[in-house]
Formats: C-alpha cells, structure tokens, sequence
C-alpha cells in the first residue's frame, strides 16, 4: 500500500516517470492536469470552467481542485495506494490532502522531487509543443507556468522536507536514468514491487 505524490516544475517530465513508478508499484496515478484537459477536450461542465485558466497556465481554484481530487481518491482502485501527479499545489491543497487521507485512517509515504535546471525545462517544454501541440507549451505560457511553480509551489518542497518524505530525484538525463534514480530512492526509502 504505497500513497505517493510526484512534484517538480512543468517539463520536469513528472508524467513520464509516474507512469513508470505506477507499472511498478501497480497503483493508479492521479494527475489533476490530465482531468482537467480531458474535461477540456469533453466540453464538460467542469471543463468549461476551467479552460480559460487552464490554457493561461493559471491553477484552476483550491476548491475546485480539492473536490475533483477528494471524488477520485475516493474510487476503489485508489484504497491500495496511488500517485498524484501535479496535486497538492497550494498550501490549502496540502491542508486539504491530510485531512482527507487522515480522515481514511491514512497518510502520505513519499513524495518525490524532480530537480530540473528551468532552461532546459523550456526547450524540452518547446519540444513537446511541437509533438503534442498542447495549449499552454507557448514559450510565454510555459514561462508562467514556471513562475507559477515557483512561487506557489515551490514553498510547499519545505513543509514535505519538515516531514522527512521528501526524495529529491535529478530529473536530466534520458528517461531510463531517471527511472533508475527514481527507483533506487524508493527502494531506500523501503518501497518496491511486491514479489
Ligand atoms: P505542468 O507539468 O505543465 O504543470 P500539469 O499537467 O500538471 O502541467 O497541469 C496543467 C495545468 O492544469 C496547470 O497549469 C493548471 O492550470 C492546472 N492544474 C493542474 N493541477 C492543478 C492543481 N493541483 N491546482 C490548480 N491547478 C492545477
């Protein structure tokens, strides 16, 4: 049963390794950006809402958020463990995170950073605009999104830092390397496959 959250700056490539710590420890990842563009692409109510924001690289409201999260944490396929990916984001989204999970009779394990130089991070962030042609990979929009990041986010590394759950990962390299890092951390922290 591992509960796990994966945080680092946009580009970092948090959702390439999550689907590869999600293969290994078979649990579901959670990303709040891939609901929210899903809903975008459905035209959903919720969707409508948070589209302008969204392609602005803004974050979509606390209450929002929380509530879309607090429904998919309440799924079956999440009682054994999961991963987010791009939650909690706010101070108010780590309050609300512990309340849910403590209010289960749960906690967080781990929570592993991905450190990345912010450069590189454009470039990479150029490149996938080019592959995937996502509304917010605008050099503009993804440098927001970055000053976003940092003033929002980045604060919340300490809190996790305070509680010994941090595991700060070095996110260049290719895919594999990373992946490795990554799976080495866990495995110091005690989490691996079950046999
Ligand atoms: P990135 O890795 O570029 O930050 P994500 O896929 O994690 O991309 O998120 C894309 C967008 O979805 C964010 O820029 C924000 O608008 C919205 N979003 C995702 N997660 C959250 C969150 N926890 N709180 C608020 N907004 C969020």
């Amino acid at each position: 049963m591992t509960r796990l959250l994966i945080v680092g700056p946009p580009g970092a490539g948090k959702g390439t390794q999550a689907a590869r710590v999600c293969e290994y420890l078979d649990v579901p990842t959670i990303s709040t950006g891939d609901i929210f563009r899903r809903n975008i692409a459905e035209g959903t109510e919720l969707g409508k809402q948070v589209k302008a924001i969204v392609d602005n690289g803004d974050y979509v409201p606390d209450e929002l958020t929380n509530a879309l999260v607090k429904d998919r944490l309440e799924q079956a396929d999440a009682d054994g463990g999961f991963l987010l990916d791009g939650y909690p984001r706010t101070p108010d989204q780590v309050a609300y995170l512990d309340g849910l999970l403590a209010s289960h009779g749960h906690s967080l394990d781990a929570v592993l950073q991905l450190v990345a130089d912010p450069e590189e991070l454009v470039r990479r962030l150029r490149q996938r605009a080019g592959e995937q042609g996502r509304a917010d990979d605008s050099e503009e929009a993804i440098r927001h999104r970055q000053a976003v990041y940092q003033r929002e986010t980045q604060p919340l590394l300490e809190i996790f830092r305070d509680r010994e759950l941090l595991l700060r990962v070095d996110g260049l390299g290719t895919v594999d390397e990373v992946w490795e890092r990554i799976r080495a951390a866990l495995s110091a922290r005690g989490i691996a496959r079950a046999a």
